[in-house]
């Protein structure tokens, strides 16, 4: 690429930070403005503006701008300033921007396959300039964080979550790619949207569904070989369920709301019972929400317990779930519990209020995921601290308007006594003179530094053990200083590191269970990643000229 266009791809871009010679060059001397900035500049520009806008929507619309404008600055800002970055480019502004994704969107990014393309999806798959992607997060849009189906305005969640795949571990961004599944939509209000982007239709389900799917599983496998990673984010939990399933050991996929949320909560767990010092054998936990989440959550968590020392039975008699109509019990009169839950279903008598059940359950743990916001109310909070010298509370419904508590409102109704988590982000709060930084139970802690791994040492299957380990190997980073300041994760300004270092050990693991299958094994584990990690410095366009010695061009 020369001349102009090399200005206007994203990929090569530098904006003012084109030298002298490159300009000339390239053939673009004159298109710039004379001064040149280099990226410390640039990234100075960027956060100045940055810090103009009065509100998080339209910092999301700037960040968006920049990354289709020039990648490798949109990377530096966003690695140098992760903490600041993460909650506008993710959860939970990023929810706010799927809602409003019809007039956030700017430019196309990813694919859009819809059911009326099904026998075509290779095809669309074969659109797509890049040969080599390693790495799709797909989505249905059915069940966008806790807002409900948003239908293609849900496109922003795989978007955002691929540009954490390089912001926390480094994946390169021309091999992520991320994908749309339009069956159409269930909201109204959304189908009626006038800018809305995606197929004014009601979903389609059923054997048409899975067809689309399973095609679009093919096809990916002969577009992109057999060990691209397919992400599945997002998709209602029946299908979640379903399709993790049917695909999970015949595929290179994961679903990041089952199992990555499983990984990063029960590293939570395993770092908060380093607080209480209530060994996980002899906790009770009690879910409120028996989705995606809490089912996910309490299978890993089932695996953990068992590694400490108790049986499967036993492991199943720590865990109480409760969905939509009360604690989940065999026979229950109001029905409802099949599929994952069945496993969940206790001898127990029906009740139906939280409140009723944590005085009677007396866990030592809750962890809320129903996205029903202020579940935790300050009589559940000061029961559990009334049964608990220190609770466990983990509010994990996102975005924040979805949260069961407030940090605030739990360490107040705990006397400062609570070890507090959440998944969307809060603020410390300070009681009595301590200070407490509520930790996020963010699964960005886990899937980028997973994707990485899996990309680098080419796993396959992305079985329960990975995820086991990754949740042990979170919670080890959790050191006793961030423990003694309420911390049960590492400081999200340090995702970096720990995503490289859980590639890392994974990586490790992997080979060790034979599970990777790049060969030959690494000796060097760290600069084996490190030739996978993407640099946002820019490279030079100026060759490396050089002259030949006087001699070859006199003539004999
Ligand atoms: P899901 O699969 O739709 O599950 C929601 C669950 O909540 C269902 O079991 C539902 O019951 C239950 N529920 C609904 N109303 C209830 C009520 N009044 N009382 C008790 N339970 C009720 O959704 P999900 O994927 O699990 O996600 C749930 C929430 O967790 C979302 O807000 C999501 O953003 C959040 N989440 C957080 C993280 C994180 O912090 N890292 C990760 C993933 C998800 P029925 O089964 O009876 O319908
Ligand atoms: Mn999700």
């Amino acid at each position: 690429v020369r001349g102009v266009d090399i200005m206007r791809d994203p990929i090569l871009n530098k904006a003012m930070a084109f030298t002298l010679q490159e300009r000339q060059l390239l053939g673009i001397h004159g298109l710039l403005p004379p001064a040149l900035l280099d990226q410390d500049q640039q990234v100075y520009q960027v956060m100045q503006n940055f810090y103009r806008w009065s509100n998080d929507l339209d910092r999301y619309i700037f960040m968006m701008g920049l990354q289709d404008r020039c990648e490798k600055l949109f990377y530096r800002v966003v690695t140098e300033n992760i903490d600041l970055m993460m909650p506008v480019i993710y959860t939970p502004t990023v929810g706010l921007a799927c809602q409003k994704f019809g007039m956030v969107f700017r430019k196309p990014r990813g694919l859009y396959i819809t059911i009326h393309d099904l026998g075509h999806v290779y095809d669309i798959l074969c659109n797509w300039p890049v040969d080599e992607v390693k790495a799709i997060v797909v989505t249905d849009g059915e069940r966008i964080l806790g807002l409900g189906d948003l239908g293609a305005y849900g496109m922003g969640i795989p978007i955002g979550k691929l540009s954490l795949y390089t912001a926390c571990a480094g994946v390169q961004p021309h091999h992520c790619l991320p994908i749309m599944i339009d069956v159409g939509t269930n909201n109204e209000a959304i189908r009626n949207d006038p800018v809305y982007i995606g197929l004014r239709q009601k979903r389609v389900t059923g054997e048409q569904y899975d067809q689309l799917i399973e095609e679009f599983m093919k096809a990916v496998v002969k577009r992109f070989g057999k060990n691209c990673l397919i992400q599945f984010e997002d998709f209602g939990n029946h299908n979640a369920f379903r399709l993790l399933e049917r695909y999970r050991h015949k595929y290179c996929t994961f679903n990041d709301d089952i199992q990555g949320t499983a990984a990063v909560a029960v590293a939570g767990i395993l770092a908060s019972i380093k607080i209480t010092k209530v060994p996980l054998k002899d906790n009770v936990f009690v879910f409120q929400g028996a989705g995606e989440a809490s089912i996910g959550i309490a299978k890993l968590l089932i695996k953990a317990i068992m590694k400490s020392g108790r049986s499967e039975k036993d492991a199943f008699k720590q865990i109480w779930m409760v969905d939509s109509k009360g604690l989940i019990v065999k026979d229950r009169p109001k029905g409802g519990v099949t599929g994952e839950k069945v496993e969940f279903a206790k001898e127990h008598k029906p009740i139906d209020s939280l409140e009723d059940i944590i005085s009677q359950i007396k866990p030592t743990a809750i962890i809320g995921a129903a996205a029903i916001p202020g579940a935790f109310n300050e009589k559940i909070l000061k029961t559990m601290g009334q049964l608990n010298k220190q609770p466990i509370i983990f509010a994990l419904s996102n975005p924040t308007s979805k949260a069961e508590c407030t940090a605030e409102q739990a360490y107040t109704a705990t006397e400062g006594r609570a070890v507090f988590a959440s998944g969307s982000p809060f603020k410390e709060v300070t009681y009595n003179g301590k200070t407490f930084h509520p930790g996020q139970g963010n699964n960005a802690y886990i899937f980028p530094g997973v994707a990485l791994a899996v990309i680098a040492a080419d796993i396959r299957d992305i079985t329960e053990d990975i995820f086991l380990a990754s949740a042990e190997s979170l919670s080890e980073m959790v050191t006793q200083d961030h423990l003694n300041q309420g911390r049960v994760y590492p400081p999200l300004q340090d995702i970096r590191t720990v995503s490289l270092r859980l590639a890392r050990e994974l990586v490790v693991f992997a080979y060790d269970q034979g599970l990777a299958h790049k060969y030959p094994r690494p000796k060097d584990v760290s600069k084996f990643l490190q030739e996978f990690v993407y640099e946002t410095d820019y490279d030079s366009y100026v060759p490396a000229l050089y002259d030949w010695p006087e001699y070859t061009s006199q003539p004999k």
